[in-house]
């Protein structure tokens, strides 16, 4: 039985095809990094965002998974929320 993907961290080199398909499912097909226009991500990384009462409050309400890909050519961090991807 194939592991479980951990809430944070690296993605193994197996799931890399397994998250393109969920993105091109999505319509994601092609693409390109907001910021500096190449296609050229390093990877995904999961990753999460903790939502906070307030700003600067260290008090979590929640948290938002996310599957996030790194720009290598200018280092953009794309995030997508793995409860749409996974839905
Ligand atoms: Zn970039």
């Amino acid at each position: 039985m194939a592991k479980a993907p951990e809430p944070h961290g690296p993605i193994e080199p197996g799931q890399t095809d397994h998250f393109r398909g969920l993105l091109q499912r999505r319509g994601v097909n092609d693409l390109a990094c907001p910021a500096c226009g190449q296609n050229t991500w390093g990877g995904f990384v999961n990753a999460a965002i903790n939502i906070t009462d307030a700003p600067g409050s260290n008090r979590g309400v929640g948290t938002i998974r996310t599957l996030a890909a790194v720009c290598a050519q200018c280092g953009y961090v794309a995030m997508f929320d793995r409860e749409v991807l996974d839905g």
